[in-house]
């Protein structure tokens, strides 16, 4: 095994047992065979993608199980991924991203074990771990914040062009007066319960759903309709519409817990299906998210990247954007720190596929242009002019 492989491997994807559930802001995690990405965060967002995953390993059976689904939501993980930059751009905190690598053949990372993994041994594993690093998020941000949300992200196929904003009420309910879905039998029910029964100005579920500072309403305002919200109160008798899937339910407020989620089911066209609109829909996602967790969680929108614990081992900020990158990149770090700096791109093989030395002046940020590499996962290492690791962080070229 070759250096660069070791510090790639033992460093950044380490498998859940060796990585000894410790997790620091910044780093990216993997389970068994690389199949689950864990980004860990220090903001109260959390952004799943259970069915973005392009890996076929042909050690997984196809499922094939009556009923089941197995096709992908088209670039959902490369949108999970641009909400990530969004999100660090909009609150200068990072947000826990848990990626699928499997392709929704191999694991269907929203629905219970038997159904995801159809028998598989080894997507029963890949399961249980997608499961454990979202735990692994929510006990994070219980311990900084007491409180936080999940955002199960996916991409539905409707004819109506709108975000469909999950919280668990299917749309006969959802076509129910506003007194009515507030009474406890329905506010019960909702994957955002603790945040109806604790938020700031005493909202009642139907505001929190399709009031003027719901989550759909805020992002149909910016451009992106979504149903419910104040714009479009409920799917129509005959539309199609997904209320919330197996991780809502599961890893939301409505049975326990102090985080709620939400599942956001987008539309293809101007959401997902090119780069400027993933990024565009992603920033508004990020802005709109500001005001929410503001208005509704806390006391105001500056609530800052809480830290647990007085963290020595997590080192230097550091911030590459874009990221994506898209040919070039700029690299942002602590202000004190100047000289000759040398940045390197491994692949997930451990080679190194870039690398180059810059003078960096204090204060300013390195920009670098990039040769065509593929598009995929790398690792960014940064080392000072003695060759020592400053940090490591994740990249997606795309
Ligand atoms: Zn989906």
């Amino acid at each position: 095994m070759t250096k660069t492989l070791c510090a790639w491997t033992i460093i950044c994807f380490c498998t859940l047992k060796l990585c000894a559930q410790t997790y620091q802001a910044g780093n990216v995690y993997v389970g068994t065979k690389n199949y689950i990405e864990y980004d860990a965060g220090n903001l109260p967002i959390i952004i799943t993608a259970p069915h973005g995953g392009y890996l076929e390993p042909l050690t997984i059976p196809d499922r094939t199980c009556a009923d089941c689904t197995t096709i992908m939501d088209a670039n959902t993980q490369e949108l999970a991924r641009q909400i990530d930059t969004a999100l660090r751009q909009e609150f200068g905190c990072i947000p826990h991203i848990i990626i699928n690598r499997l392709h929704r053949k191999k694991l269907d990372a929203n629905r219970d074990m038997v159904e995801a993994a159809d028998g598989s041994a080894e997507a029963e594993v890949a399961w249980r771990e997608w499961h454990q690093f979202i735990h692994a998020a929510k006990k994070d941000m219980v311990q900084r914040y007491g409180r936080g949300l999940l955002i199960d992200l996916h991409g539905h196929g409707h004819t109506v062009q709108r975000l469909e904003v999950g919280y668990l009420l299917d749309d006969p309910e959802l076509r129910l007066s506003d007194s009515l879905l507030s009474t406890p039998s329905y506010r019960n029910r909702l994957s955002i319960k603790n945040l109806v029964l604790h938020n700031n100005n005493g909202f009642n579920a139907a505001q929190l759903m399709r009031g003027s500072f719901a989550l759909g309403t805020l992002l149909a305002t910016n451009g992106f309709p979504a149903v419910p919200s104040q714009q479009d109160v409920a799917p129509l008798v005959g539309e199609s519409y997904f209320n919330g899937g197996y991780n809502t339910l599961r890893h939301g407020s409505r049975d326990s817990t102090t985080i709620d989620a939400i599942q956001i089911e987008c539309n293809y066209t101007g959401v997902r299906n090119t780069y400027a609109n993933r990024k565009r829909f992603a920033t508004e996602l990020a802005a709109a998210l500001k005001v929410y967790l503001g208005k509704h969680y806390f006391a105001s929108t500056n609530f800052g990247c809480r830290t647990a614990t007085v963290d020595k081992n997590e080192g230097i900020g550091i911030s590459v954007y874009p990221n994506p990158v898209h040919q070039s990149m700029t690299i942002q770090f602590e202000d004190s720190m100047d000289g000759v700096f040398t940045v390197t791109l491994y692949n997930l093989q451990g080679q190194i596929v870039y690398q180059d030395s810059m003078d960096r002046q204090v204060a300013m940020p390195i920009r670098t242009n990039l040769p065509p590499l593929s598009k995929g996962l790398y690792l960014l290492s940064l080392t000072n002019k003695k060759h020592t690791l400053i940090k490591q962080t994740k990249v997606f070229i795309e």
